[in-house]
């Protein structure tokens, strides 16, 4: 049995390695060395009600928050190298909000996206887009950019996921992850509320019920290990506010399961936060990683 087939079987930390325990609820686990949490929402079924990864509504919701997101992760990208020589590939692009943005600073960009009615309208609008999983489904490389934006949460392996990225990347490439963060105030206040007994909020930040629910929270400490594992080394970090006040009560909504009282008692509680937020831990990381020089 290989390293990764015998975590799986035992539900061992797919950073560190220790056992994982059960965490607040009987679909949530916490690895006590490293903190990383990890869902079984994989596991649960899903019904023909479930809401998409993509609807409309979502993406409404969501426009103003990713246009701005995207401007930012394409600066950072652009303080490590020429955009404009640069060949990305967005995994998981969804309805290619990032690849927009991108494909008006670099030299060219392709999508990956599991939902083939997201990935069709992307290439009716003229981008290069693939359906399909990542990495069996990647487009052949080489990629300057690979980037996860609120996606690698979702992988079922995340460490084979990153090792697979050596086979695409270019010599010098650099893979960007965004990915929501356990040491965030959002988070850490959901798990404190289900701590007494209110696990709707918990429950809404791991998209429980969606079709494709978070399946990890990491934080930049465990990112960062897990990338060292495969040879990778963090060359920037960012943080990203995670609401906006446009869409925010749709956002909130978006599931339908948390009771209607809660949700507006919640909406009135980040509403009034937005402004604070940048100085309260960050619910969204981001790292940009690179080949850490042989040894
Ligand atoms: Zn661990």
């Amino acid at each position: 049995m290989t390293s990764l087939a015998a975590a799986r079987a035992t539900r061992d930390c797919v950073v560190c390695g220790a056992p994982l325990v059960t965490h607040l609820a009987d679909w949530l686990l916490r690895c006590p060395r490293c903190g990383l949490r990890v869902s079984r929402l994989g596991e649960e079924a899903v019904t023909a009600r479930t809401p998409g990864a993509w609807d409309e509504h979502n993406a409404a919701a969501l426009t103003a928050l990713r246009q701005h997101t995207a401007t930012r992760l394409l600066d950072a990208l652009a303080a490590l190298r020429l955009l404009h020589e640069t060949r990305l590939l967005d995994v998981g692009c969804g309805p290619a909000w990032f690849l927009d943005a991108a494909a008006l600073r670099c030299q060219s960009v392709a999508g990956l996206e599991p939902d083939d009615a997201t990935a069709a309208q992307a290439r009716a609008r003229g981008l290069d887009v693939s359906t399909g999983y990542f990495p069996h489904s990647a487009p052949p490389g080489p990629f300057d950019v690979v980037s996860f934006n609120d996606v690698f949460e979702h992988l079922p392996e995340p460490l084979q996921a990153a090792m697979s990225l050596a086979g695409l990347l270019s010599e010098d490439g650099r893979v960007l992850i965004t990915a929501p963060s356990r040491r965030g105030f959002f988070y850490r206040l959901a798990e404190g509320l289900a701590r007494c007994g209110l696990k709707a909020p918990l429950e809404r930040l791991w998209q429980r019920g969606f079709v494709s629910p978070h399946l990890f929270y990491f934080e930049p400490a465990s990112l960062d290990a897990l990338f060292a594992r495969c040879g990778y080394r963090c060359v920037r970090a960012l943080e990203l506010p995670s609401v906006a006040r446009p869409g925010l009560w749709a956002r909130i909504r978006e599931g339908g399961r948390m009771p209607l009282p809660l949700a507006a008692l919640i909406f009135v509680g980040c509403w009034l936060l937005i402004p604070l937020l940048h100085r309260l831990p960050a619910d969204i990381v981001v790292r940009i990683y690179q080949r850490a020089p042989a040894p």
